[in-house]
Order: structure tokens, then C-alpha cells, then sequence
């Protein structure tokens, strides 16, 4: 079905772990040269990495923090360098940052929630779009970015996740207007919106609010990383989805149906 992932070159961001580590391990069993990244370089990221080597995945692991302006630059150039050519960017890197009700915000919570999420997005897709544009020319297909956009930028998010709803719901807008300025690069946009994924992301939360979390959900249950790894493959692959554009996909078990 995804054949024509093989020898693709594609960078996952955020991805020593959780949703991004489930789509990175897909892409290399489909033949894809993947790189994987991190702000850090921990047991996550070393497991990430044995992963992929006892697959005899073509990869490469690279360190940035992509909160910063710099480092989406580098890690770009750097993923290029080493692999010739970028063919689809999946921007997964992002997180909550903080729990925090408005009253309590500050402007240090602010950025770190906006350079995480978006500062993150828009800068490693601006730095990737003239290796993207060349991908779409070389092989008359379209190069692809899909990025990780959230239940929360739907609904809202959850108490005290306010700038985090917000931030996925700029992702989702944001790739609106990309396809706008760039369709006729021959480049598309698309994002995945999981709903209640089993990742660390969950772990500041007790037992009894993930219970209430589950009964709200129709299939009863958190999804698993495994099962939003195939959505990814399916919006990177141009044979599976090369007339699908400027869409939000929702992994979600029913938690809301949009
Ligand atoms: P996770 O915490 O399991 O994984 C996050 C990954 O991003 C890790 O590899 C981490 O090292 C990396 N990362 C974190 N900060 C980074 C930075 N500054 N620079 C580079 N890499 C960084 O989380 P997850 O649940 O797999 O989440 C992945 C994406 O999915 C996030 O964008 C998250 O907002 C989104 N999401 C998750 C859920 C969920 O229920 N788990 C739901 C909706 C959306």
C-alpha cells in the first residue's frame, strides 16, 4: 500500500519516543531513511536508536532543541547533508509545557509553550520547504509535511491547557494556509489530531482523572502510539493520498467526532 515510502527521506521530529517513535520505526520498515530527534539525548533516545539498528533501518539521530530558531535550521541542513535530499517532514515535536490556569500564566510559560509548539512548526517547515520544493520537482510527485496537531486545538484542552489547545489549533490553521502558498509546489499539508494517546504526555495525571478520561472516550480505552503510526504513512505516501490536502485526520477512538 505504501510502496512508494521506500528510499523516501523522511525527518520526524520529537520522535526518541511516544507517537513520533511509533511513525519513525513504521517509515524505516517501509524502506524509508529516517532521521529521529530530541532536545535530549537520553535512554529514550539510545533505545530509539537500538531500535531502528535492530531493524537495519537507514537513520540517523539528531539533537536539537527545536524551540529554538537555530536549531530547526540546523537540524534541516544537517538531516540534508547527511541524506542528500528531504522528502516529507513530520513536525511531532511538542508537548503540554505547562498546566497552568490563566490567572497564574507568565510570560515565561508563554514561550515555552509557543516555542515548543509552534516556534518549532513554523521554523523547521520554513527551513525544510526549498529541499521540499526540490523533492516535488525531482520526482513529479508531491513532497509532503504533516504535522501533530491535537483533539485539544478541536476542543480546547484540557484545565489549565489553554496556550496548549491554542498552540495545536495555530497548527491546524497554520497548515491552511500553507497549502495556499505552496500547492502549487507540489507540496501538502496535512495533520494528524490524536485524541487520548497511552504516551508520557499523560503522566502528570491521576488515576482517577484518567478514568474519566476513558469513560469519555466511545471506544473506552487511551489509543495506543501504534495506532496513529499508520495515519502518518498514509499522509506521507503520495500513491496512498497525493489529492488529500490541508486536512486535520482525527485518531481519536470516538472522543469527539468533529
Ligand atoms: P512524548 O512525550 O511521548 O514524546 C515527545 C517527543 O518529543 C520525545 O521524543 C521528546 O524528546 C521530544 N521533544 C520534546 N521537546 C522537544 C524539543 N524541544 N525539541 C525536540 N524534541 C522534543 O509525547 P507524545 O504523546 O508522543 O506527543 C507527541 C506529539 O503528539 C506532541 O506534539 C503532542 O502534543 C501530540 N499529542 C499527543 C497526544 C497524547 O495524548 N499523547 C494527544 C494529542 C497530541
Amino acid at each position: 500500500m505504501f510502496n512508494d515510502l521506500k528510499n523516501k527521506k523522511i525527518l520526524v521530529t520529537g520522535s526518541t519516543k511516544g507517537i513520533g517513535l511509533a511513525a519513525a520505526l513504521e517509515f524505516a520498515k517501509q524502506g524509508a531513511v529516517v532521521g529521529i530527534n530530541s532536545h535530549i539525548l537520553d535512554a529514550d533516545a539510545e533505545q530509539a536508536i537500538a531500535q531502528l539498528e535492530s531493524l537495519g533501518a537507514s537513520f540517523a539521530y539528531f539533537k536539537h532543541d527545536l524551540s529554538r530558531s537555530e536549531e530547526c535550521a540546523a537540524l534541516v541542513s544537517e538531516f540534508v547533508g547527511q541524506f542528500g535530499a528531504l522528502d516529507v517532514l513530520v513536525n511531532n515535536a511538542g508537548g503540554l509545557g505547562i498546566r497552568v490556569g490563566l490567572e497564574n500564566l507568565d510570560d515565561a510559560a508563554y514561550d515555552l509553550v509557543f516555542d515548543l509548539n509552534i516556534r518549532s512548526v513554523v521554523m523547521t517547515t520554513k527551513y525544510a520547504i526549498p529541499h521540499l520544493k526540490a523533492s516535488a520537482a525531482k520526482s513529479g510527485n508531491t513532497a509532503a509535511v504533516i504535522s501533530t496537531g491535537s483533539i485539544a486545538g478541536r476542543e480546547g484542552g484540557g484545565l489549565g491547557a489553554c496556550l496548549y489547545g491554542g498552540s495545536k489549533a495555530i497548527i491546524h490553521n497554520l497548515h491552511r494556509n500553507w497549502v495556499k502558498e505552496f500547492t502549487a509546489s507540489n507540496i501538502r499539508f496535512n495533520v494528524v489530531a490524536p485524541g487520548t494517546i497511552d504516551t508520557a504526555f499523560h503522566e502528570d495525571k491521576s488515576a482517577e482523572l484518567k478514568e474519566k478520561i476513558r469513560n469519555s472516550i466511545p471506544m473506552g480505552r487511551f489509543g495506543t502510539s501504534e495506532e496513529c503510526a499508520p495515519t502518518y504513512l498514509f499522509l506521507a505516501s503520495h500513491q496512498a493520498s497525493g489529492y488529500i490536502t490541508g486536512q486535520v485526520i482525527d485518531v481519536n477512538g470516538g472522543q469527539m467526532c468533529p
